[in-house]
This record gives structure tokens, C-alpha cells and sequence, in this order.
């Protein structure tokens, strides 16, 4: 198709209330680091390479729609949460935001711990050689089998989320003549999103034992109790893509000021304290994230003066980051099939994925960024909607971007920063097949997550 085959699309400046988005970049053939993996740039020729790889190339080899990740971002951005919390303190990476046995073996290397949230996530991170210990199992709801399976193999340490866990996990462990180290998960009272958090009297959710109304210290009281918890801390986690400390202040001081409590009522200091994870990333050129090393300085702050404020030894404090590692190492490189300029409105471009591979902005109103990457243009602006091709109108990608007026089926486009919750939360909605995970690194490619196939899906439809 030629690229004047269709009319261009309207121009922002006609179709948008004044101040309401913002306006495009000068530059559209430009890659803001901010938001690409490290190792994307755009070559001579126009066309976008990662880890020394052309896109072009792994389209053709690997097809569309696939997440590519960097694997030197990955481990670069692994590494430098290490070293800012240091030997005092552990990183465990949140392997819901996305989790596979390369990954696994990658944040082993690189000295973090990891989060898992049901029984296949630990028997992933366990197939991969994670040692156990280094393994934070938690969940609001995990089956007894999935306990029993967590603390058979010995993860350290369980996130007690409820009542009725403390006495299923203490019963379990018990039965395998095992004491199990266990946190307890409260709910400080604060929720952090993006620019803001909101503390509120009590907490409205279904994770965590409220501290509100006295329920964590009993938790606590109950937990000590049992011989088969060895508590060793309190955890808290607050929320998702938070670019203010503020949060992580009240939050700290809260979960500081149980520790008091629990140090007065039962003369036991607990040694560790979670702090969550939730720290935000740069989807768009619009935020600003902060660097690992300012968030283990701000957070070690904190904590250590709250401490001294109870008269209290710093606890050893571990945090939880998933999107921060993961998120802005990887793009979802699709082709664009369908191009429909609607007169007044925006230009409507159709990809060979969709809400299917990442579901974030159906489902959170995510904000993404989009860029042409399989060539460079000098064309104007065009204010696009990035949607799917699944049955649903709200099959949206990404929702206001600009893209160069001469796009053309056939076009290679990138949305960068879906490291995160969006292979891990894909679905086969209309029956897609989910797409795979490339790794490239040093000029190889290859695929650490395959491509599902017709067959896959077949064979579970035992008809
Ligand atoms: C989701 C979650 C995380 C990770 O959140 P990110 O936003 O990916 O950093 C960490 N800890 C707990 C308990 C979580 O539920």
C-alpha cells in the first residue's frame, strides 16, 4: 500500500481543547531514555535496534506481536537496586510483574530475592535453581497446599495476610516439624498512587490486617503464640506507581511505631521491617522516576530516624520492587494491520495484538508512549489511538500519542515500558495466542518465553 493511500489524519491543534494533552514532541524519530530500554537506539538507516539487534530482523524471526526485553537493562537495573540498599538490607523482586525461569536465573546472579504469590510462581522460581531461602511467598488467599508446598521446600519467609493464615501456616509447619519465618502484612492506613497518596482512617482492601482498631497487634500477639511462626517483622506494601516518598513516610512511621508497641507489650525487638515495592517508572517523557540509589537513601532515612525516635535498633528492612526492575526493560513491538483517520476525532491504528497483551490501560487507564520504529520519518505528527484487534471497544493500547502522518499498514511500532504486568496479566481473549518473550543481549537473540500455538490452546480444550 502506498503511503498516500489514505487521507492524513487530523492535526492535533484542530481537534484538541487547548491545554487539555500535550503537544507533540519536536522530534518523533527521537527515543526518550527515559522510557526506552537502555540499549535502543535508532541506526543510520532509521530503523530502531536493541541490544545491537534490528527490530526489523526480529520481527521476521520471532513475528508480532512480541515483547522484547533487554537483558543488560534487566540486569543493570537489577544490580543497581542492590547496591543502593547494600548488604543491610535485601531486594526481592516482585516476580508477578513478570516472571520466567531466565529471569529467575538472571536476578540470582545478580544477588536479589523474589517474591512469589501462588504455588506455580514458586515452583517457577524453584525449577530455575532460586535457592528457597531467598524465596517471600505471599497472598491473601493461598491454599493449604500451596503452603504446604512453600514450606516443604523452605522459602524464608511467609507474608501472613489474615487470622486464619497465621493458624493454617503455624499448623502446617508444625505437621512437617518445621517453625516457619513469617511476617505479618498490616495495612498501615496510607494508599500511594502516582503523584499521590491518601492516608485513611482504615483500610478498605482485601490484603493485609488492618492496624486500625488494634487488629495487627493481635495478629502479632496470636502469631508469637504459635510454634510454628518464628515472626521476624512486619511487612507493608502501599500501593503502585509511586513517584512521592511521602507515602512510604507515613507508612514507615506507622509500622515503626507497632514495632514499638510490640517491643513494650512482649520485650521482643523484630528484626525486619518490608517496606513494599510499588516505586514508579516512566511511561511516558512526562514522569520522572527516581534513580534505586535516592529511594535506599530516602528510605533508610526514614526508617532509621523513626527507630531512633521509639529508642528502637534498626530493623533490617527488604523492599519489593517488580515494575521498577522489570518494566522499562522490555517494548511490545507490533505491526500495524489498519489505519482509520476519523474526521474531527483522532486517527484510529489498528495492531496485530491488543487488551489480549497488555490489558493496563483497559484496565488501570495506563498511559504509554508509541513510537514508528522500523523507519524513521520526516512526516508531521498525527494524533493516534493505538487499539487491538479484539472484540471489545475498549481494546485500547495506547490512548494519545503522535505517530508520523505517513504510517502504513505494515509499519513496525513500539510501545516501550511493558516489562510489566503485561505478559504476566496476558490472556487469550478472543482466543489470541499469547506472544513470546525475546531477550536480546550483545547482538543474539532468543526466546525465553515462546509464542503460544493453535495447538496449545487446542490441547486444552478436551472437548
Ligand atoms: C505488587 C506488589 C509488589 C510490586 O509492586 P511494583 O509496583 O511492581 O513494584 C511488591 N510487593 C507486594 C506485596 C505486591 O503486592
Amino acid at each position: 500500500m502506498s503511503r498516500s493511500a489514505h487521507p492524513a489524519g487530523p492535526r492535533y491543534a484542530d481537534v484538541l481543547p487547548e491545554g487539555h494533552y500535550s503537544p507533540p514532541p519536536a522530534d518523533l524519530n527521537a527515543l526518550d531514555p527515559k522510557v526506552w530500554a537502555r540499549t535502543v537506539t535508532r541506526d543510520e538507516d532509521g530503523v530502531v535496534t536493541v541490544g545491537g539487534i534490528a527490530v526489523t530482523e526480529l520481527a521476521e524471526r520471532f513475528g508480532t506481536p512480541a515483547y522484547v526485553l533487554d537483558e543488560a537493562d534487566f540486569r543493570a537495573r537489577a544490580r543497581a537496586w542492590r547496591t543502593a540498599f547494600g548488604n543491610d538490607a535485601d531486594v526481592f523482586y516482585a516476580g508477578k510483574a513478570f516472571l520466567s525461569r531466565a529471569v529467575v536465573r538472571w536476578l540470582d546472579e545478580e544477588g536479589l530475592n523474589l517474591d512469589v504469590c501462588s504455588g506455580t510462581e514458586l515452583a517457577t522460581a524453584l525449577s530455575a535453581g532460586m535457592p528457597a531461602e531467598r524465596i517471600a511467598f505471599h497472598g491473601n488467599n493461598k491454599s493449604e497446599t500451596e503452603i504446604h508446598r512453600a514450606v516443604e521446600a523452605g522459602v524464608g519467609r511467609i507474608v501472613l495476610d489474615s487470622f486464619q493464615e497465621i493458624v493454617r501456616v503455624a499448623h502446617i509447619a508444625q505437621s512437617l516439624g518445621k517453625r516457619q519465618k513469617a511476617q505479618i502484612r498490616i495495612t498501615v492506613g496510607v494508599e500511594a498512587h502516582t503523584h499521590e497518596f491518601i492516608a485513611t482512617a482504615h483500610e478498605d482492601q482485601k490484603f493485609g490486617i488492618p492496624l486500625a482498631g488494634g487488629q495487627a497487634a493481635e495478629a502479632v500477639r496470636r502469631a508469637l503464640q504459635l510454634d510454628g511462626i518464628e515472626l521476624i517483622g512486619i511487612h507493608s506494601h502501599i500501593g503502585s506507581q509511586i513517584f512521592d516518598m511521602s507515602g512510604f513516610e507515613v507508612a514507615a512511621h506507622r509500622v515503626v511505631r507497632l514495632l514499638k508497641e510490640i517491643r513494650d507489650e512482649h520485650g521482643i525487638e523484630l528484626p525486619e521491617i518490608d517496606l513494599g515495592g510499588g516505586l514508579g517508572i516512566a511511561y511516558t517523557s512526562d514522569d520522572d522516576p527516581r534513580e534505586p540509589h535516592e529511594i535506599a537513601k530516602a528510605l533508610n532515612e526514614i526508617v532509621t530516624r523513626e527507630c531512633e525516635a521509639a529508642r528502637l535498633r534498626t530493623p533490617r528492612i527488604s523492599v519489593e520492587p517488580g515494575r521498577a526492575v522489570v518494566g522499562p526493560t522490555a517494548f511490545t513491538l507490533y505491526e500495524v494491520g489498519t489505519i482509520k483517520p476519523l474526521e474531527g476525532l483522532r486517527t484510529y491504528v489498528s495492531v496485530d495484538g491488543g487488551m489480549s497483551d497488555n490489558i493496563r490501560t483497559a484496565l488501570y487507564d495506563a498511559e504509554y508512549s508509541v513510537a514508528l520504529v522500523s523507519r524513521a520519518s520526516d512526516a508531521a505528527p498525527m494524533l493516534v489511538r493505538v487499539v487491538g484487534k479484539h472484540c471489545e471497544s475498549g481494546d485500547i493500547v495506547v490512548k494519545d500519542a503522535f505517530l508520523p502522518a505517513d504510517l502504513a499498514p505494515g509499519d513496525l511500532i513500539a510501545v516501550p515500558a511493558t516489562g510489566a504486568y503485561c505478559r504476566s496479566m496476558a490472556s487469550n481473549y478472543n482466543h489470541a495466542l499469547r506472544p513470546p518473550v525475546v531477550a536480546v543481549a550483545d547482538g543474539e537473540a532468543r526466546v525465553i518465553v515462546r509464542r503460544e500455538t493453535e495447538e496449545d490452546l487446542l490441547r486444552l480444550d478436551v472437548g
